[in-house]
């Protein structure tokens, strides 16, 4: 059960809703989902806001790929101006792809010095994949257990949250991730590393070599296991002893929305081999890339031609450009920082009152809370999270749920949502939870 609308349900939906989703299960294919009992019918947006077809607004608490707000004027104009202007392949020079190309890699420490474009986070990670793989000449890689890295054929074989369909792949090994909520356990970054060792010596034992340790670095379809800071050094340590890499999937936190540094492996002090970015890059455009110095490039870069024909257009990284401009301008990675403690602190005064709120984790604007079925079995309560979604969704405010076992609310705004976005927020949370007791 995930949070996704069910026909069987045949709950009372408006006829124009009908409507839309009759079409639409009769174009699209059947492996397209629509989020909610009800789904929503949106038409425009802006800000934090969005707007469906009566001109009813809905408060975005959700979306993180329009992470400097939906349809930023800043953002808008520079993609207009660039469209009218030229778009095409990354095989001519272009003085927009360059500056976009220098301003992006500022952001990073300096030894990661290379860019690679790419149209999303999946083909990034495949990409990254490869690169690790000619890189090391090993073909095993290790995941979190419950990580989602995307659609290509090889990178969903590492998405256990796809779930039992989807097989994981015989190279591919799983580690658990620490939730100490539950556990309490003492000495977690000990316990991550000797599984992670346990990993590196099966994949030795089959032939496979370990290419390289893949975590999302807020583990976002893992449930938002943020903490402890730290906890991942001694894993990526054996992984590298090993001569595998380090891939920091930077495509839910990156660009600032942790609050405390632009990217998600900054706050476990730990710097990666490779980094992915993908769906915030360009505020809704498809950009994506991989981030890596060039001796890690180098060997995929001799034995393979990379070309993507869209990848890395001078549209997308006009609008690129312009998401870095804002997000230094309006300065959201700090907002994100301040408005993310202030909901925690609220949430975890929720908390203390309600045992059915289990765990409030996160950084910045990425918080997941932990929902049970009470504060002694800490038992997740998949149903209870699910409803709390509808219910928002009823009172115009959108989030979503993840985590092995769909209880942990996600709660992820676009990154200038403000102090009163946040009280209009917990208002409605409020009344959606004690209206379910
Ligand atoms: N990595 C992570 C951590 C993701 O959450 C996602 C998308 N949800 C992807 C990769 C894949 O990105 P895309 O959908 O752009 O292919």
């Amino acid at each position: 059960m995930i949070n996704s609308y069910d026909p069987t349900k045949n709950l009372d939906l408006d006829d124009d809703l009908i409507t839309l989703i009759k079409r639409r299960t009769k174009t699209l294919g059947p492996s397209h989902r629509l989020f909610y009992d009800k789904p929503v019918h949106f038409v425009r947006a802006k800000g934090v806001r969005m707007y469906d077809e009566k001109g009813q607004d809905y408060l975005d608490v959700y979306n993180n790929v329009p992470s400097v707000g939906h349809c930023h004027p800043r953002v808008v104009e520079a993609l207009a101006q660039q469209a009218a202007k030229l778009n095409t392949h990354t095989r001519y020079l272009s003085d927009v792809v360059l500056e976009y190309a220098e301003r992006l890699l500022e952001t990073f420490p300096e030894v990661l010095s290379r860019v690679m474009f790419t149209c999303t986070g999946s083909e990034a990670n495949d990409a990254a994949f490869r690169v690790a793989r000619h890189k090391t000449g090993n073909a095993g890689l290790i995941v979190t257990a419950n990580a989602y890295h995307g659609i290509t054929e090889t990178v969903s074989a590492a998405s256990p949250s796809l779930g039992n369909g989807v097989p994981v792949g015989n190279h591919i090994r799983l580690v658990t991730l620490p939730d100490i909520y539950r556990t309490g356990e003492q000495d977690p970054e000990g316990r991550f590393e000797r599984d992670v060792q346990f990993a590196i010596d099966d994949l030795a034992r089959h032939g496979f070599g370990t290419s390289a340790i893949v975590m999302d670095t807020i583990f976002s379809s893992d449930g938002v296991m943020s903490h402890p800071i730290g906890f991942i050094c001694g894993a990526v340590a054996a992984v590298r002893r090993a001569g595998g890499l380090y891939i920091a999937d930077e495509v839910q936190p990156g660009f600032g929305r942790t609050g405390e540094k632009m990217w998600g492996f900054q706050r476990h002090g730990v710097l990666p081999d490779v980094v992915t970015l993908g769906k915030p890059m360009a505020n809704g455009l498809p950009l994506a890339a991989v981030i890596a110095n060039v001796e890690t490039f180098s060997k995929f870069a001799d034995n393979a031609r990379y070309f993507n024909t869209f990848a890395g257009n001078p549209v997308c990284c006009a609008a690129g450009l312009a998401v870095l401009e804002v997000l230094r301008d309006e300065g959201l990675q700090i907002n994100a920082l301040t408005v993310g403690e202030y909901m925690r602190h609220r949430l975890k005064k929720f908390a203390a009152r309600d045992e059915r709120i289990g765990d409030i984790r996160g950084s910045g604007l990425f918080i997941g809370v932990d929902m049970v079925t009470d504060g002694v079995s800490k038992e997740p309560d998949q149903q209870i999270a699910l409803a709390l979604v509808n219910r928002l969704r009823e009172l115009h405010v959108l989030i979503s749920s993840s985590g092995k076992w769909g209880n942990v609310l996600k709660i992820r705004p676009p990154l200038p949502f403000s102090m009163s976005d946040t009280d209009e927020f917990l208002e409605k949370f409020e009344l959606a939870i004690y209206g379910m007791v």
